[in-house]
């Protein structure tokens, strides 16, 4: 941060918030530190519980709630962007997945819908990125968001994730594998 800041690089962070870490992702200081350290962005992913066995990573609602408020102050306190996903998505007619918003490129080159639905059947090793926003996975979501209602604050794709799966299995597309706990993707 230091290097990009005597740069005059523009730069952002992303968190990923869990039942565990919202204490410290929420708390003043930690925010104001990344601040002063130069940070212009934040980007606020709330956990989804894409593996067996953290269902408890997900945050409570009692959690989900405190965090909106807390980002909401943050926005009247510090000089940098606010961004909480998918807690915001609401005001932009819910869920921006799979190109109609933005799109996820994992570090490998799979093109998922979001970071949130790490789903894919378009890399772009074999394609264009034009060409893979064109995939019947993303287009499908595209075509279909009317129906991906936000679920109480929580990820709509996530909520209808067999549904996604579905997708892929139709076009005898093999899923790419969900990231293992612990992945430092
Ligand atoms: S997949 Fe989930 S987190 Fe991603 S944009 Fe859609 S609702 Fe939001």
């Amino acid at each position: 941060m230091e290097k990009m800041c005597a740069e005059g690089i523009f730069f952002g962070c992303s968190l990923t918030i869990t039942r565990s870490n919202v204490t410290t992702i929420t708390d003043t200081n930690f925010v104001k530190d990344l601040v002063d350290a130069g940070t212009s962005v934040f980007l606020l992913l709330e956990y989804v519980s894409f593996e067996g066995g953290t269902d408890d990573w997900v945050l409570t609602d009692e959690q989900r709630s405190h965090l909106r408020q807390t980002t909401e102050a943050f926005r009247t306190q510090f000089p940098a962007l606010f961004i909480a996903i998918p807690g915001d998505e609401e005001q932009y007619g819910g869920c921006l997945a799979a190109g109609r918003g933005f799109v996820h490129i994992s570090a490998g080159g799979d093109v998922e819908p979001c970071p949130a639905s790490p789903f894919s059947d378009a890399s772009v090793q074999t394609a264009s990125l034009r060409e893979a926003l064109q995939s019947n996975l993303l287009q499908t979501i595209r075509q279909q968001h009317a129906l991906l209602n936000e679920t109480e604050g929580g990820c709509a794709l996530w909520t209808e994730r067999e549904w996604v799966r579905s997708l892929l299995a139709r076009k005898k597309i093999i899923t790419i594998p969900v990231r293992t706990v612990g992945s430092k993707y």
